[in-house]
């Protein structure tokens, strides 16, 4: 794939203003990083703000890390998205990795992940991370990815490959380059960059599955809707009947980035799409 330009930053961009100027995810992916890792000798770290547990998954512990290469309208990650610098603290692969189990075993739950905001910054750190969480007692470790770290690097997708335990969550932004620009911030060029990122993880065997903020009809119309089926179709047509479509929830941090970016959402939802894999099964009883 084409990866595009890269741009210097003019400033770092925090969150959408109705005046803000696009940027280059990938670009911004390198300022973050430099924000949220730090080279150490026994592997690199990595800022996360907790460690804890809850019940989604039916059950998992989580770290919630800082720092994202988006800034999704409707994201509801707490400020250390926007402001990095001023959230979290640094630990090591086999810091992080004592602390989901900590937490994994304080609350009874088998499962790890990390979660927050974008949780595949610094390669070697979660490299390292996932060798600890390889040769541990837990079956299972989710990564929640919106695609564009394993969209640009390959290389990235194949190293993971070689784990057993972890399993993907993609989460699509938008289904038209003018959307994603619109609602993440990000140039429309880079609007390919996560499905690259399902051609990758397709193309190395990684357990994965594609969620999409697609379900929500305040914030994507049923034209978007379509183009982006059609655009998962192209890849693969079992990822439209496996797709996870969700709506936006009114959290705190959602509603005041909603306001900072002047764009009028009206509460509470009245329409949710119905769920294209239950359009397809109802099709196949007919
Ligand atoms: S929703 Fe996810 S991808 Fe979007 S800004 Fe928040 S953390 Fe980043």
């Amino acid at each position: 794939m084409i990866v595009p330009p890269l741009k210097t930053l003019k400033e770092y961009p925090r969150f959408i203003t109705p005046t803000f100027e696009s940027f280059d995810p990938v670009e911004l992916t390198k300022e973050t990083e430099k924000i949220v890792t730090r080279p150490r000798p026994d592997g690199l770290e990595r800022k996360y703000e907790d460690f804890y547990a809850t019940g989604v998954y039916g059950g998992i512990a989580t770290g919630y890390c800082v720092g994202c290469c988006l800034r999704c309208v409707f994201c509801w990650v707490s400020w250390g998205r926007d402001f990095p610098e001023k959230f979290g603290n640094f630990y090591s692969p086999e810091e992080a990795f004592k602390q989901l189990r900590a937490a994994a075993h304080k609350y009874k739950v088998n499962k790890l992940r990390i979660s927050g905001a974008e949780p595949t910054f610094g390669k070697e750190h979660l490299l390292g991370l996932l060798e600890h969480v390889e040769q541990s007692e837990f079956p299972i470790f989710i990564l929640e990815t919106n695609g564009i770290p394993f969209g640009i690097d390959k290389d990235y997708v194949k190293r993971v490959s070689k784990f057993t335990k972890p399993h993907i969550r993609v989460s699509l932004k938008a289904g038209t380059p003018e959307a994603f620009t619109k609602k993440t911030g990000a140039n429309p060029e880079a609007f390919e960059i996560p499905f690259q990122a399902i051609r990758n993880l397709l193309d190395y065997g990684v357990s994965f599955q594609v969620a999409a903020m697609s379900a929500d009809s305040r914030i994507m119309t049923p034209n978007e809707r379509a183009s982006l089926v059609k655009k998962l179709a192209e890849i693969d047509p079992r990822l439209v009947l496996s797709l996870e479509e969700e709506v936006m929830d009114g959290y705190d941090t959602t509603l005041a980035r909603l306001k900072l970016s002047g764009l009028k959402v009206k509460w509470p939802l009245r329409r949710v799409y119905t769920p294209i894999r239950e359009l397809f099964n109802k099709e196949s009883r007919e």
